[in-house]
């Protein structure tokens, strides 16, 4: 069975680490139970996917924090918009978008 884990990014943010990747392949707006190396336990939602091995052994997603106005929003508690909080500039953005905090893809 496939294990979320915390794992570092190349900015030094947190993000989510998959391995290996299942069928069909996780996607942003997911929520997940990620493992800290303390065997705690954590539910947070997926951002952007970052970067996903060729062979599917693992893939690295960032972790988006989900503004309170897009929870249960819409029928069956899907947000109806689209997009994320970004952690950096606090702006909901849509993913693909340039972060004017850090220069970096969202
Ligand atoms: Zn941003």
């Amino acid at each position: 069975m496939a294990t979320w884990t915390y794992a570092k990014l190349r900015d030094d943010s947190w993000g989510a680490r998959i391995a290996p990747v299942p069928t069909p392949a996780p996607r942003a707006g997911e929520r997940v139970t990620l493992e800290k190396r303390s065997g705690e336990r954590k539910d947070e939602t997926l951002g952007e996917l970052v970067f996903i091995a060729p062979d599917g052994a693992f893939a690295l997603f960032r972790v988006a924090r989900v503004a309170p106005a897009a929870r249960g929003a819409g029928a069956g508690g899907r947000p109806t918009r689209r997009g994320y909080e970004c952690d950096e500039c606090c702006d909901r953005v849509i993913p693909g978008s340039r972060c004017w905090e850090t220069g970096m893809t969202h």
